[in-house]
């Protein structure tokens, strides 16, 4: 089966004079993708070229989006009032978009095949969060899981549109994959997670040598608990105390491991927090150079996901704060110099 993907927002710049002649067909870039099967896991979508870290993959507006009922604590969402939601979205749709969402899959115990309304379990399944909506994207849900995704994706409240972009080089022919749950977790309990989706994962984090496993349990779980004891740490005054520096010090040391865990991990999706407190950490102690250059990397990859995004801001401002205040350290060292 071949999907194409459909190019949704057109760019083209029309220059010419005459409205007879202006041609109103955008061609926009090379289709990214295309969907086959994939082995053991039903449809995928692959790569039909290669593809540059940020690239966008898709982007897609959400066929069906309801305002959830109230979390029940325990039990989740109210699955009969989600599935009477989703029929009424559905009742509206083109045949076309009704067949498409009718086409994926879902995952449901008998019990719940036998009493509960196809069109909820397929949602269930397949939608993600869209700001404080729930929304489904049937070209978006063809992408398979990974624990080591290969691309991320955001919710662009401003273009309506969920959005995904590659967070590695990508092959021609390689299946792009990204993460339906936290992925700091162990491989045990990112199974116990995706038990809900129906699927045993036996993605390359999964699939390794058991000692492997281990090895990349135990950086799941230290970069997890890393990322809880900086929160507190990520402010920008500098410490008083003499105790405080040398805490502070130790912090800055401790954020370089937290970085090279996380790229050996292979955790894209974490790069940008991991550098932010790399960033952060040294400013504390007056390290303007590293602070600058961290906090550029993660404003790099930020940007890439959303330019006007409230975290893509604040490493731009850090960034250039940082910036200033190492010129400035350089000037101080240059006049000293100069003094003697
Ligand atoms: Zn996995």
């Amino acid at each position: 089966m071949h999907t194409p993907s459909v190019t949704s927002s057109c760019k083209c710049a029309f220059t010419l004079p005459s409205p007879q002649l202006v041609d109103h067909t955008c061609r926009g870039p090379p289709e990214v993708y295309t969907v086959e099967p994939s082995q053991g896991k039903g449809l995928g979508v692959f790569a039909l070229h290669d593809v540059e870290i940020g690239d966008i993959v898709m982007r897609e507006t959400p066929v069906v989006k309801i305002s959830p009922p109230d979390f029940v604590k325990g039990t989740g969402y109210p699955m009969a009032a989600i599935s009477k939601l989703v029929r009424q979205e559905f009742e509206t749709l083109s045949l076309d978009k009704q067949a498409e969402i009718l086409s994926l899959t879902y995952h449901a115990t008998p019990a719940e095949i036998e009493t509960m309304d196809q069109l909820g379990l397929i949602f269930r399944t397949n939608a993600y969060n869209t700001g404080k909506e729930i929304g489904l994207f049937p070209k978006i849900a063809r992408i398979n899981h990974s624990c080591r995704p290969n691309t991320s994706y955001y919710w662009s409240e401003r273009l309506n549109k969920r959005i995904v972009y590659a967070t590695r080089k990508i092959k021609q022919g390689e299946e792009f994959s990204v993460s339906y749950i936290p992925l700091l977790l162990t491989q045990k309990e990112r199974q116990a997670r995706l038990d809900r989706y129906g699927f045993k994962c036996h993605c390359e984090a999964c699939a390794q040598e058991r000692a492997a496993t281990e090895v990349s349990d135990e950086r799941r779980v230290t970069i997890n608990q890393a990322f809880i004891d900086f929160e507190p740490q990520l402010i920008l005054t500098p410490p008083k105390s003499k105790t405080a520096t040398r805490q502070a010090r130790k912090n800055a040391n401790a954020s370089l491991q937290l970085a090279s865990l996380v790229q050996e991990e292979g955790l894209a999706d974490y790069y940008a927090k991991a550098y932010r407190i790399a960033a952060i950490s040294h400013a504390r102690v007056g390290d303007w150079e590293p602070a600058a250059i961290w906090a550029n990397k993660g404003y790099e990859l930020k940007v890439m996901e959303d330019p006007q995004s409230p975290h893509t801001l604040e490493l731009h401002h850090l960034t250039s704060n940082f910036l200033s205040n190492w010129e400035s350290q350089l000037r101080n060292r240059s006049a000293m110099h100069g003094g003697q």
